[in-house]
């Protein structure tokens, strides 16, 4: 199997295998990096060294936005060399001590920035579970999914402006909240504040406005995958959501992981993706249905929660609509998609009760409290974290992607 000169621990999310982009700032330097081990290989460095070959100022910037744009040839070529030099056999940079010095950084040293100038953030609902649950409790429990579900990827367009980096902290937000026995609204602080467990898809070179994405070849512009946590108010959006959806209930903050994952990393990964239980529009059809298994976690911990304590396990190929699905319908009125664009799955809710991808649905709407640790939680608390994670297994190896935590602060007083 391949190895690096670079140590890479056996539990380490970044393998070889997987060499995820980030941008990343050190002593006021920005960088475009990738992940090897504890440590990140500064891209940006190798570029301005004439090391990943003929200059095309792919990584001088500040953001991953002009090598997503590059495209899928440019991306395979700068995989295959970075794989290359840092491969234990190639004494390329191995042998290059004075070289070393300069290009490698200690993960821990660095401040890690948002990977990308998000242009766009669509989410979708992707998951049936997460719908129907969410359809029975704020709806009908006999009429839990609405009759378009199963004919298109049901999405809303989110808001960029606020898509923040892992460890940021949360504010608690206020808005408008409804008491079911009052006729009137007031404001105040959501009572009711929620995670999503989710993955983001990095969208690659995009159409020009006008010239729809057809579904095969949506594959070449998935760029990569980050996790997603999209913070939730339930209360405001209980009110609010009807009847163009989600809007103030979402729009203060979405976490990502600072690393993207490559397609290219992903691909040893892919599997069947569940039947579609309707016959889908041709432009939605795949001749190949194929999704990721990439094992989700959620970790919380809080003031009264010591250690962190494990409250889903869920699944990327749960998702009843496929990355591919979400592009070809994006663009299909000819919408036009863009370098750094971000699609978000939807929560991501298994068929099991232990893996529910929100509190929503973890603690039924707060019917049913988690006890966890002797403490209990229907929803988050001030002080609380929440880490997503996420990972596939491979033969000797494993594709991590980092953490992706946010803490809730309480009101500014
Ligand atoms: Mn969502």
């Amino acid at each position: 199997m391949k190895a690096s000169f670079i140590p890479v621990s056996p539990d380490s999310d970044f393998p070889i295998q997987n060499l995820p982009y980030g941008v990343f700032e050190e002593n006021k330097q920005t960088h475009v990096g990738v992940a090897i081990g504890e440590q990140i290989l500064s891209l940006t460095l190798l570029e301005s060294n004439n090391l990943l070959g003929e200059p095309l100022n792919l990584f001088s910037g500040e953001s991953l936005n002009p090598f997503m744009a590059a495209g899928k040839q440019t991306w395979d070529r700068i995989r295959t060399k970075i794989t290359k030099l840092l491969d234990s056999e190639n004494p390329e940079l191995r042998d290059h001590q004075s070289l070393r010095d300069k290009v490698f950084f200690d993960q821990s040293q660095v401040k890690m920035l948002l990977p990308a100038k998000v242009g766009d953030f669509t989410d979708f609902y992707a998951s049936r579970e997460h719908a129907t649950n969410v359809g029975k409790m704020f709806r009908d429990p006999d009429k839990a999914l609405l009759p378009n579900w199963l004919h298109l990827p049901v999405g809303y367009h989110g808001r960029a402006s606020s898509v923040v980096i892992d460890g940021t902290p949360i504010r608690r937000p206020k808005g408008q909240l409804k008491e079911p026995d009052q006729e009137d609204p007031h404001f105040g602080p959501t009572r009711c504040l929620d995670f999503e467990l989710e993955m983001g898809i990095f969208l690659g070179p995009g159409n020009k406005l006008g010239e729809p994405i057809p579904i095969d070849q949506a594959r070449d512009h998935i760029f990569g995958l980050v996790l997603l946590n999209d913070w939730s108010a339930r209360d405001i959006q209980r009110w609010e959501y009807l009847p163009l959806g989600p809007f103030l209930a979402k729009n203060f903050a979405t976490t990502i992981s600072p690393w993207i994952v490559p397609y290219a990393a992903l691909e040893p990964f892919l599997i069947e993706a569940v039947p579609q239980e309707k016959q889908v529009l041709p432009y939605l059809n795949e001749h190949s249905r194929k999704i990721f298994d990439i094992q989700l976690s959620v970790e919380l911990q809080g003031n009264d929660i010591p250690s962190p304590q494990t409250i889903c396990q869920s699944n990327f190929k749960h998702l009843y609509w496929t990355p591919e699905q979400f592009i070809a319908h994006h663009s299909a009125t000819g919408c036009n998609l863009q370098p750094g664009d971000l699609l978000g799955t939807g929560t991501i809710s298994g068929p099991t009760t232990d893996s529910l991808g929100s509190l929503l649905e973890l603690a039924w709407g707060g019917k049913k409290p988690l006890t966890l640790d002797g403490a209990e939680r229907t929803y988050l608390q001030d002080g609380d974290h929440v880490t997503l994670k996420a990972q596939c297994h491979g033969n000797g190896y494993k594709i991590g992607f980092g953490p992706c935590t946010g803490q809730i602060l309480p009101l500014q007083s």
